[in-house]
């Protein structure tokens, strides 16, 4: 009895060992993986091949500013070796998804070691300052301590307020109190924010390149010559690419180099190739569209002559053939911005959609 129960035991083992040896040492499974957005999900993908398995949470058309995880997606996180995202704030949602799903992977930052465009640095924040300004105009002969007056000495686009003083409203001012720290919390969350579309410009793709590689390579070591072979071979591709565009943006004539579409998503584009866009839309299409700004936008195209509005693949576009009615403007076609287009489409790759873009742009402006 005794001796049967210890040869039971070993039979069972060796057999748990059979069944194991050939998972783990011979057939590999492909290391499950997520991707935040579509354009990212393609380029890990060309670094992992075979060795992976890509889940894109949002995926070919879908608009990662806004997007809502599902039930599927935490599953997804919950199972992921890796997570690579965007980050500069692209995936508000990420960090309340990541926590339930109970995410211990690796996370890979792909925008690491970019240098970010600010915010101000394209321009598209003067409808803040205005509501701010109107906000202070409304509180005008409110404000009686010296509180108030250092609140607004730190803030220097509002010094001239400083300057008032009434000491005989102390009602009114703690009726203020709540006002001016919505202020105060609405200037926290709008500077020092950056523009997160670094993947629109074919440089910095290669650096999204190198931290997917790097990623890949520390959590799957066995296979790390490949995922620098893969990288070799992109990386080629992506520079002659960038090539064919800074070629096509060069030749676009002098008098035509402004552009408008609906969210300001291309910035990096815009930087990189000498070309400046406007939109009536700030950096993330969940932003408010201020009525002064679109008439202000209006204004600019009429003054400069633009000639041609884009819309955009992954935006409510009415906004920008309005202004283009009311101008005259024709609408140039369709951008690709912040995702591919399914598999039928004309951007179902990075590359493609790069490619895409800048011919669309070329073909329209050229004219
Ligand atoms: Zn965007």
């Amino acid at each position: 009895m005794f001796s049967r129960r210890i040869l039971l035991t070993s039979v069972s083992a060796l057999a748990a060992l059979a069944l194991t040896l050939p998972t783990t040492t011979w057939a590999k499974e492909p290391i499950p993986v997520v991707a935040t957005f579509s354009i990212l999900g393609d380029m890990v993908e060309r670094i992992g091949g075979e060795h992976i398995a890509v889940t894109t949470l949002v995926g070919p058309d879908g608009d990662a500013h806004v997007y809502q995880p599902t039930p599927q997606a935490a599953r997804a996180v919950a199972e992921a070796d890796l997570m690579f995202v965007n980050g500069l704030d692209f995936e508000g949602w990420l960090e309340r998804l990541a926590e339930a799903a109970a995410f211990d992977g690796a996370l890979v930052v792909a925008t690491d070691g970019i240098e970010a465009l600010a915010f101000d640095e394209h321009g598209d924040e003067p409808s803040d300052h205005n509501e701010h300004k109107d906000e202070h105009d409304d509180h005008e002969g409110d404000h009686g301590d010296e509180d108030h007056k250092d609140e607004h000495a730190e803030d220097g686009d509002h010094k001239d307020h400083a300057d008032e003083g009434h000491d005989d409203h102390k009602d009114e001012h703690d009726k203020h109190e709540g006002g001016h720290d919505d202020h105060d919390a609405h200037a926290g969350h709008d500077h020092g924010a950056f523009d997160p579309h670094a993947w629109q410009s074919l440089t910095h793709a290669v650096t999204y390149v190198d931290n997917i590689t790097v990623g890949l390579a520390k959590a799957d070591p066995e296979n790390a010559t490949d995922y620098y072979a893969n990288r070799a071979t992109y990386v080629t591709e992506i520079e002659a690419l960038n090539v064919d565009v800074s070629a096509m943006m060069a030749a676009v004539p002098e008098d035509k180099r402004t552009v408008v579409t609906s969210h300001d998503a291309f910035g990096y584009f815009a930087d990189a190739y000498g070309l400046t866009f406007e939109a009536p839309q700030g950096l993330s299409t969940e932003s408010e569209v201020a009525a002064a700004d679109v008439a202000e936008l209006i204004e600019q195209i009429r003054a400069v002559g633009i000639s041609a509005v884009f819309v955009e693949a992954i935006a409510d576009n009415r906004l920008l053939q309005q202004i283009a009615s009311e101008t005259g403007a024709t609408i140039g076609g369709t951008l690709y911005s912040d995702a591919l287009s399914d598999s039928n489409g004309p951007a179902s790759t990075y590359l493609d959609m790069m490619r895409h873009n800048a011919e669309t742009l070329s073909k329209a402006l050229s004219n």
